[in-house]
């Protein structure tokens, strides 16, 4: 939860009236109609798209799979790009356009047993929800755009993309905005990802993650006593860094996570390495604590370097230490203005609905065209779900139709509709 993003109630008053008339618009009418009728072709495509493996950097023939789709339900220009992503467009005159998002690939390594199903209106597997639910999402808004026969007066720009969970790092979302035709195209971004329709990741909380690598000579506890050693220089970077101040807000914070070196308990280590993430909704706090690791790690060195030397035998020179800082992960942070029009709506379309959403800071897809200053949120695909990245991931399709609605208003009311 933040207070940052504030809306002028005002100016909501005003959208509010503009998503009352979207609304009422008799095409408008037939394309919901359509959720209530395509929920059990939604669940079928749901399972489906879960059981084809995804994992990260592996995201192909779940791609394949959606471009069949896409086709189908009449978007034009279907295709993919050089990293995967699958690209469909719902064309309109407008110079700018609105991308709806789902991210295809999940955490699973390949091999794992996806086993899913479906009880009653419980669809039960890994991925079923994170992202399953945000690709029928999807493909629910593309088949009731076409079953109400809506023209946006601004091309929608359907999108599932690759690599946003973990180690793929936003690399399909990063790809589509360093690509020119995109970039200068996309004005809003609505990003689908998971289920529910209480939240508006209006925030994107940034990430950098590092392996810290330190080497040196090694050698025998006893008879090499004094060569430098790399463990006691991660101990002592950590010492350092874990006392550097963070804010409170914007909420700054880091953790240690993985370490490891050594061989045996009377061998002088040869390396060691630790795991670092660290996080904000704040680039410049990103950076300060970066830096901070950075200086903690080098004092290490210089202090071990200077030690070993006193412990070392006069004819033994102590040196042959070497280290790295490998960046593991980077998740650009940003924040909307508070003004920001595609807040607004959402807003807006929450209040027609009677839906009460919370704004939340999440890394999410979205963090990439909010870093760069464009207007993006992160909502869910309706419905509800749980045990997202376990193995017991489930999602229950009932009430999915508020959440469908609630995507769908919001991008006609950030595309437009020609009448
Ligand atoms: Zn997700």
């Amino acid at each position: 939860m933040s207070s940052s993003v504030r809306v002028n109630n005002s100016d909501v008053a005003g959208v509010q009236q503009e998503i009352a008339r979207l609304a009422d618009l008799p095409q408008v009418g037939s394309a919901c109609a359509w959720f209530r009728a395509g929920e059990s072709q939604l669940a079928q495509w749901q399972l489906e798209v879960a059981s084809i493996p995804a994992p990260p950097f592996g995201e192909a023939a779940r791609g394949e799979w959606l471009k069949k789709r896409f086709r189908e339900l009449g978007l034009e220009e279907v295709h993919a790009d050089e990293v995967g992503n699958i690209f469909g467009i719902l064309p309109g005159p407008g110079k700018y356009g609105v991308t709806l998002s789902a991210h295809i690939d999940t955490v699973f390594p390949a091999g794992t047993p996806l086993n899913v199903r479906q009880q009653a209106d419980r669809l039960y597997g890994p991925g079923v929800s994170d992202n399953g639910a945000g690709v029928a999402a999807l493909l629910a808004i593309a088949a009731a755009l076409q079953s109400g026969g809506i023209s946006p007066s601004a091309p929608i720009l359907f999108i599932g993309n690759v690599g946003e969970e973990g180690e793929g790092d936003l690399r399909g979302m990063r790809h589509i905005f360093s690509t020119s035709r995109w970039r200068d195209l996309i004005r809003y971004s609505l990003v689908i990802d998971g289920a529910g329709s209480d939240t508006i990741v209006a925030e994107a909380l940034g990430s950098r993650r590092f392996e810290v690598i330190v080497r040196g000579p090694g050698g025998h506890s006893w008879s090499d006593f004094g060569a430098p050693n790399p463990i006691l220089i991660l101990a002592r970077t950590l010492h350092a860094f874990a006392q550097t101040p963070v804010p409170a807000s914007p909420k700054t914070t880091f953790n240690v996570g993985v370490i490891r070196g050594g061989t045996s308990v009377n061998s002088i280590p040869e390396s060691a390495s630790m795991r670092v993430d660290i996080r904000s909704t704040s680039m410049v706090e990103m950076e300060r604590l970066e830096a901070s690791l950075r200086q903690a790690l080098e004092s290490a060195i210089g202090e071990e370097t200077r030690l070993s030397a006193r412990r070392s035998p006069p004819n033994r020179p102590s040196s042959g230490l070497s280290y790295e800082v490998v960046p593991i992960g980077n998740r650009p942070a940003g924040e909307l203005n508070p003004n920001a029009r595609i807040v607004k709506v959402i807003r807006a379309v929450d209040a027609h609905l009677g839906n009460v959403a919370q704004i939340q800071r999440a890394s999410t897809d979205a963090n990439i065209p909010m870093s760069l200053g464009r207007e993006a949120i992160a909502i869910g695909g309706g419905g509800a779900g749980g045990g997202a990245h376990t193995l017991q991931e489930w999602f229950d399709c009932s009430g999915r139709e508020l959440g469908l609605k609630r995507i769908l208003l919001t991008v006609l009311a950030l595309a437009g509709v020609a009448e």
